[in-house]
């Protein structure tokens, strides 16, 4: 499969990776830094050029991997969880698997980002300064450094959905009036009027001249706009579904399998027939001894099908995600998304009195959201 993802590390259990999209403006930031020294420095040789535009680029990219882990530590030490930080075209992204369920730790969370930037900025001029009679691209270098990270700080800090400054307003709406779905509407409105407002903004750039501008600004616009709405759908989702339990979405006909069976038989007798990807394995609903689905089966060679019993390839009832007859619907959707599961077993006391499968899950909530206009 092809990849779009590049891993470059880790850090404190957060994966560190690249988008494909990111060499885009990453080419982009060099030959403009390349043109704009040569413009203003013709003095330097062509290699002095590119290789100050290079080492600053590569500390610009990693001041954005720093404003992500200011968003992520945070966020860590709040205890959400942060899977990973994703460099792509537009910025950075700190990937959590959910949102905060307290307005102050909403604010500190998106505070940080902001706050680290602005401490670059602070630094890297304080460098600057200090570094005035030295080599001149070292100064020069620095120099633009502090000037990108106070933009950064800046421009996340305005109060539009999903930038920084939209999850603070979110934060501070919450507080104030203790009403997270008007928070949410505050939040998701001003997104748009953002959004809007760079809209109108690349356009006049555009009108002016500015063509290349113009068309970056629109961009920007387009991709806030689509992540307001898909961030207000999910709200939309979520508040709809305050109600609904694990127990309403679980199908109470779950499918078993006895751990003797073989592999082969598994798959072509009861698998393929029932269209079902996974089955608990056990004799009854009350004596589960794990689950065993297609991913399992797809890591034994099929030669060994016959001979294999789906008790050795199953993941053992003790290492098994479950849910609670009374876990909220988010949190199950959450549980999913934290562990990539496809399905979850509904228990209580040792004893299965259901099961949630994503694509059913989804369906119910598709009905849910019908009926519960
Ligand atoms: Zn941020």
């Amino acid at each position: 499969m092809f990849k779009s993802v590049l891993v470059i590390g880790h850090f404190r259990g957060i994966r560190l990776e690249v988008h494909i999209s990111w060499l885009i403006i990453f080419a982009l930031l060099l030959t403009t830094m390349s043109a704009g020294f040569h413009n203003q420095y013709p003095e330097w040789s062509l290699a002095t050029v590119v290789v100050t535009a290079l080492v600053t680029a590569l500390l610009f990219f990693s001041s954005i991997v720093a404003h992500e882990l200011g968003h992520s530590l945070v966020a860590i030490r709040r205890g959400v969880l942060v899977t990973a930080i994703t460099l792509f075209i537009f910025g950075g992204v700190a990937q959590m698997t959910r949102d905060p369920d307290r307005a102050d730790d909403e604010f500190w969370i998106a505070i940080a980002g902001p706050i680290v930037s602005f401490l670059l900025a602070g630094a890297f001029g304080l460098l600057a300064a200090a570094t005035s009679g030295w080599y001149q691209p070292v100064p020069v270098a620095l120099g633009w450094l502090a000037t990108i990270n106070l933009m950064v700080a800046i421009f996340n800090l305005i109060p539009g959905f999903p930038l920084d400054g939209g999850r603070v307003l979110r934060a501070v709406v919450w507080k104030l009036t203790r009403n997270p779905r008007k928070a949410n509407e505050t939040a998701f409105a001003s997104g748009k009027l953002v959004a809007y407002g760079l809209f109108a903004l690349a356009v006049w750039n555009m009108a002016a001249g500015n063509l290349v501008g113009g068309l970056w600004i629109m961009l920007i616009a387009w991709f806030l706009l689509n992540m307001t709405q898909a961030q207000g759908r999910m709200y939309l989702l979520r508040e709809r579904l305050a109600g609904v339990r694990a127990r309403d979405l679980a199908e109470a006909d779950v499918p078993l399998v006895a751990a003797q069976r073989s592999v082969e038989a598994w798959l072509y007798q009861d698998v393929l027939p029932s269209g079902r990807r996974a089955f608990l394995v056990g004799s009854d609903p009350a004596h589960i001894e794990g689950l065993v689905s297609l991913s399992d089966a797809r890591r034994v060679e099929q030669s060994q099908w016959p001979d294999t019993r789906v008790a050795e390839i199953m993941t053992p009832v003790a290492k098994l995600h479950h849910v609670a007859p009374g876990a909220k619907a988010d949190e199950v959707l959450q549980l999913l998304n934290e562990h990539g599961l496809n399905q979850v077993p509904v228990m209580e006391n040792g004893r299965v009195s259901g099961w949630i499968d994503r694509q059913r899950l989804l369906r119910t909530v598709e009905i849910h959201l019908e009926v519960n206009r």
